[in-house]
């Protein structure tokens, strides 16, 4: 069983969630990544397999499935 590497606990859900990814100098949404997320600090763990799936398909640069506009704040 593994564990949390942010609050050690153990329990977890698998989820879709989305990820801000910054390629170069923009910034890229990616929706609908399979995820271990956890249910008390809501960390959320990709597979290797996911990671190195989401790099390899940003590198094709292939156009997006569509596009949102993004407010900016610096805290
Ligand atoms: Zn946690």
């Amino acid at each position: 069983m593994s564990k949390c590497v942010i609050c050690g606990n153990q329990d977890f859900r698998r989820e879709e969630v989305e990820e801000i990814f910054h390629i170069d100098d923009h910034y890229v949404l990616v929706e609908h990544i399979p995820a271990t997320v956890c249910v008390q600090c809501g960390e959320k763990t990709f597979t290797a397999e996911t990671t190195e799936g989401i790099r390899k398909m940003l590198r094709e640069r292939r156009p997006p499935s569509r596009s949102v506009a993004m407010d900016v704040f610096a805290y």
